[in-house]
């Protein structure tokens, strides 16, 4: 693949309303589309718990495009620099088969989902790669090890090269 755009040190292009983004060896931000709503998180562990791409039916929704790309934070390694009380959430159980409960955590102002947090997975939220301000962290740190729920990716996109593809949730 040829590319005219350096991502191999930090690239934060214009991406939304925002443009005070940054990262450092240990940390950056992630922020809405509007700029009200910015989080701040580690990006190696113990706080980085995972990255994948998961193509489940709710994925298709809640994105409104074919798949989501996550990265799970420990919630006790995760702040919210501005905008918390912009955020409105929405909780269901209809769709996880596990019948546990999903909250999503939405800017109010820009419709952008921040992140989920499953009663599966108490301690941890789901933030989304493509909010996350510094683009180099896409291909390198926050790049996906697992891509779940292949079973429901759409047949006109292949699976992302090199990792990991399970059929229904991944366990981890
Ligand atoms: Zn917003
Ligand atoms: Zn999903």
């Amino acid at each position: 693949m040829t590319s005219t755009i350096d991502k191999s040190k930090p690239y934060f292009p214009l991406a939304g309303g925002a443009n005070d983004g940054w990262s450092n060896e240990e940390e950056a931000t992630a922020t809405c589309f509007c700029g009200a709503v910015q989080l701040k998180f580690p990006t190696q562990g113990p706080g980085l718990l995972n990255s994948f791409i998961c193509n489940c039916t709710d994925c298709h929704k809640i994105t409104a495009s074919m798949f989501a790309s996550n990265f799970s934070i420990a919630d006790s390694h995760l702040t919210h620099v501005r905008g918390q009380s912009n955020l409105s959430k929405f909780s269901q159980s209809k769709t996880i088969a596990s019948g546990h409960t999903m909250t999503n955590y939405f800017c109010q102002t820009c419709g952008t989902l921040m992140y989920r947090v499953g009663t599966r997975w108490p301690g941890a939220s789901v933030l989304r790669i493509g909010t996350v301000d510094d683009f180099h962290l896409h291909e390198t740190k926050l790049k996906p090890k697992v891509e779940q729920f292949v079973e429901e990716r759409v047949g006109w996109l292949r699976g992302a090269e090199g990792i990991e593809q399970v059929e229904g949730h991944y366990n981890f």
